[in-house]
């Protein structure tokens, strides 16, 4: 597993707290193992040396009780002209500061944000396009206005082409963007299910590149819309970013990140989505992405 110096400093930082040691330069890769299994038999867990979703709760979930609380933060976003969505998302105040200024640099390049959303209630289910575990209900990810692009890329403010990996590039018109030519990608209109790409020239900046500069990464489409049959538009995910940049792999927890707010305590989150309290443990980039 790839421990790099994130994850070894904070679960460095971990075990000072639990007092297994003294300073977080003390934990390094040779003595990694032994100082988790002493960590396990002090908290009565199965004692392997390796920490999963039992032992990264035990060593989180007492951390966060103590420790000052985040807020959600109410941000601006751009409503435009015949672009359905809202003026404001909410966001963790740690994401919220990266999305305000990834905002101010794109209206700066002449460009506008349109956003469907940003924090999930915990009260609103999954679904199609719905994820049990999204990133949305801690405030971590936003959604661009999915009818701000996909459909008319000559005039949409956004255009979608095929980036690598199977993720989306996703482009936005600026005034004072690079003159660029791609290839969009589009589909005729929301049921129409056929892939097409058109030549596209203009004024654009790469909305995905700036999102990376600030931490905001994206997802790929979901099998909604890679499927042959049936295929549904809103699993196609051009439009979310989320704030990866903030967890740490192999060691952020969903719930930890959830009871990180102010707003939300164990009882309220159980109460209000019992699905997504089940999945508290899910490791990010384990079983949570
Ligand atoms: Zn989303």
């Amino acid at each position: 597993m790839l421990r790099d110096s994130n994850y070894m400093k904070r679960m460095g930082e971990l075990l000072v707290f639990h007092k297994i040691i003294d300073r977080p330069e003390e934990l390094n890769d040779g003595n990694f193992e032994d100082l988790i299994v002493e960590f396990q038999e002090k908290a009565d867990i199965m004692a392997d040396g390796n920490p999963k979703w039992e032992t990264l709760w035990q060593m989180q979930y007492p951390w966060v009780q103590q420790h000052p609380k985040l807020s959600f933060i109410n941000c601006q976003a751009d409503k435009l002209e015949g672009i359905e969505g809202y003026d404001h998302l909410y966001l963790r105040e740690d994401a919220a500061e990266k999305f305000n200024a990834l905002r101010q640099e794109i209206l700066s390049l002449g460009g506008k944000l349109p956003v469907d959303g940003g924090k999930r209630d915990l009260s609103e289910g999954a679904g199609t396009g719905r994820s049990v575990t999204s990133m949305h209900y801690p405030g971590l990810a936003f959604d661009v206005a999915c009818n701000a692009g996909f459909f008319k890329p000559e005039t949409d403010p956004f255009v979608v082409t095929l980036g690598g990996n199977g993720y989306w590039e996703v482009f936005c018109r600026a005034d004072h963007g690079q003159e660029t030519k791609m290839n969009a990608f589009f589909w005729d209109n929301w049921n129409s299910g056929i892939d097409k790409t058109k030549t596209i020239h203009g004024k654009f900046i790469s909305f995905t590149k700036l999102c990376a500069k600030y931490g905001f990464n994206p997802i790929r489409p979901r099998l909604s819309f890679t499927r042959a049959k049936d295929r549904k538009y809103i699993g196609c995910e051009w439009w979310h970013f989320q704030a990866t940049d903030l967890l740490i792999p192999n060691l952020s927890q969903m719930g930890i990140e959830l009871l990180r707010l102010a707003d939300y305590s164990p009882d309220s989150i159980r109460n209000a989505n019992e699905t997504l309290w089940e999945r508290k443990k899910a490791i990010f980039m384990v079983d949570w992405s």
